[in-house]
C-alpha cells in the first residue's frame, strides 16, 4: 500500500527535515522488521540523508548546489527553473531506509530530508513500507 506525505515548503530553496513524519508512518504500520521506500512525485523536489543536527548542513547543501547550477545559468527551459530540475536529478528523487525493531535504522547523526528547490508549494512523497516474510 502507497501512503503519501504532504510537505509545505516556505522557500524557493530549503531542506526540510521529513524523519519524524516518516517514523510515524512506520510506526503505525506496525512493522517490525522491513523496509521504508520514499519517492518525490516532483521533478523539481528531491529527496537525501544527511546530516540534521547541525541545521548548517542543510545550508551548506543547499548553498553548495546553488553556486554549483546558478538559478541564472545559461539555461534553456522555458518556465525559468531549469536549475531546479538539474538539482533534483543531482540528488535523485528517493531513498530507502531499513526498518528495525519498528523504527527507521539511521545513524546518530542521519535525518531525511525532501529538498525543495522550486518553492514555495505543497508536495507529496510516496511512501511504501514493506514487513520481511
Ligand atoms: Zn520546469
Amino acid at each position: 500500500m502507497v501512503q503519501y506525505l504532504q510537505i509545505a515548503s516556505r522557500a524557493r530553496t530549503e531542506l526540510i527535515d521529513i524523519t519524524a513524519q516518516v517514523g510515524e508512518l512506520v510506526r503505525k504500520s506496525g512493522v517490525s522488521s522491513g523496509v521504508c521506500h520514499l519517492f518525490s512525485l516532483h521533478s523539481t523536489g528531491a529527496i537525501t540523508i544527511n546530516e540534521g543536527a547541525d541545521p548548517a548542513v542543510r545550508s551548506v547543501i543547499s548553498r553548495f548546489l546553488s553556486s554549483l547550477v546558478p538559478v541564472d545559468g545559461p539555461f534553456s527551459h522555458g518556465e525559468g527553473n531549469s536549475d531546479a530540475h538539474v538539482k533534483t536529478s543531482l540528488v535523485g528523487p528517493s531513498e530507502t531506509v531499513i526498518i528495525e525493531g519498528g523504527r527507521i535504522l539511521l545513524g546518530t547523526w542521519q535525518a531525511i530530508f525532501f529538498c525543495e528547490f522550486d518553492g514555495p508549494r505543497t508536495r507529496k512523497v510516496a511512501v511504501r513500507i514493506s514487513a520481511d516474510d
